[in-house]
């Protein structure tokens, strides 16, 4: 059976061309970068062009880019080397919506005394930035607040956020892991501080990532160690993670067009259409302000998990809420700080579309939904309920 991958969201398929680009560095090309012989010199260069592709990406200086293992500990960084530098500020502020990258990390500061303060959102999972600005004072080390959301795909303001904080000293942090690649970004041109963002995300291999930190942001490091990036985060560099994240950068800079031509019409077409097929259907988050790549719909009455099933027999992947937490039956933390209603955030399916998906795919799914759904209800035991 043909996979549909509908779950870009969650991990993206690694480009041939990132593959290739990989692969020598395995066995071949296998010295370590800090090697003084030339057999290991002779990477270190390849990894300072990899440097150059992500920072191409992000319209930054090289020397702004740290390696990192993934985008959770780009965003531990972030965090903790930051309260680590200004040890005399005890405020954290953050939002509701956050991945649990971040969202866990600024919990366990909480019960290790410091104020976290967790913005709210409004049903269509947009912030209030007044509500922000009353917030921010002399005893804030760090706001950390995503640039997009990865189960709706609501897009916030980061560049109005960026200044509003920034302008009072205080350092912003924004994990980007759903944006970069999708959406241009000109990090020379803003304000922000540090920059989260993943390899598997875009094309890129799993377990490397990218702390992206401005120049004269104080942070202290994460891990100590030996010298790697500069003394900023210690541990001997993933090298064919890193020489693949390059290529995955440099090919999202190329594609970047199509993702937000093409991709976002296939998105739109999918969405318009299970919207029309599917009674009780609505979507959540800002429809203005979104990924192209991604939708989220919640179908009332009827569990989202048994959607999903009824989907994979197709051979469709999707997702109900975040990946990271579909192992249980919890509606996504995301849907319930949107006040979306119980049993519509049960049903929630996430489709996360990429480059590599095609208008067979989008159709045949269109074609399969409202047959499914129409099961699930003739099954459920919540139709007709009252929702609260
Ligand atoms: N932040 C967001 C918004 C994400 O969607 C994810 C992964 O799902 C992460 C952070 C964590 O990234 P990684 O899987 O590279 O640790």
């Amino acid at each position: 059976m043909n996979v549909i991958y509908f779950d870009n969201n969650a991990t993206t398929r690694v480009a041939d061309e990132v593959f290739e680009a990989m692969r020598p560095y395995f066995c071949e090309l296998y010295g370590n970068p800090s090697s003084m012989h030339t057999f290991g010199g002779q990477v270190g260069v390849r990894i300072r062009e990899a440097r150059e592709h992500v920072a191409a990406l992000l319209g930054c200086h090289p020397s702004e880019v740290i390696f990192t293992s993934c985008g959770t500990e780009s965003d531990s960084t972030a965090i903790l080397g930051t309260l680590a530098a200004v040890p005399h500020r005890r405020k954290v502020i953050t939002t509701r919506v956050e991945h649990p990258a971040v969202l866990t990390v600024c919990r366990d500061l909480e019960n290790r005394g410091y104020q976290v303060i967790e913005l709210g959102v409004d049903k269509q999972g947009r912030l209030d930035l007044g509500e922000l600005e009353s917030h921010l004072d002399d005893d804030t080390a760090i706001v950390t607040i995503m640039s997009a959301n990865n189960e709706t795909g609501t897009v916030f303001p980061i560049e109005k956020i960026a200044r509003m904080v920034t302008d009072r000293g205080i350092t912003f942090h924004t994990d980007a892991v759903q944006v970069v690649g999708k959406i241009p970004l000109n990090l020379a041109d803003s304000c922000v501080n540090l920059l989260s963002l993943s390899g598997h995300k875009l094309h890129g291999p799993k377990g490397v990532g990218v702390l992206y930190v401005r120049k004269g942001t104080r942070i202290a490091p994460l891990l100590l160690g030996g010298h790697q990036e500069g003394g900023r985060r210690a541990g001997t560099e993933n090298v064919p993670g890193i020489i693949g994240l390059g290529k995955a950068c440099e090919l999202a800079s190329r594609y970047m067009e199509d993702e937000n031509t093409r991709v976002r019409t296939l998105r739109d077409r999918l969405e318009s259409a299970i919207l029309a097929s599917c009674p009780d259907s609505r979507i959540n988050g800002d429809p203005e302000n979104r990924l192209p790549n991604t939708t989220n719909i919640s179908f009332e009455y009827i569990e989202g998990e048994a959607i999903l099933l009824m989907l994979d027999r197709f051979g469709i992947c999707a997702s109900s809420g975040s990946a990271c937490t579909s192992g249980s039956l919890e509606p996504s933390h995301v849907l319930r700080a949107m006040g979306v209603p119980f049993t519509a955030a049960h049903g929630s399916i996430r489709y996360s579309l990429s480059r590599y998906n095609t208008e067979e795919e989008v159709d045949f799914t269109i074609d399969k939904m409202p047959q499914i759904i129409e099961r699930l209800r003739e099954l459920s035991p919540f139709v007709g309920q009252v929702t609260a």
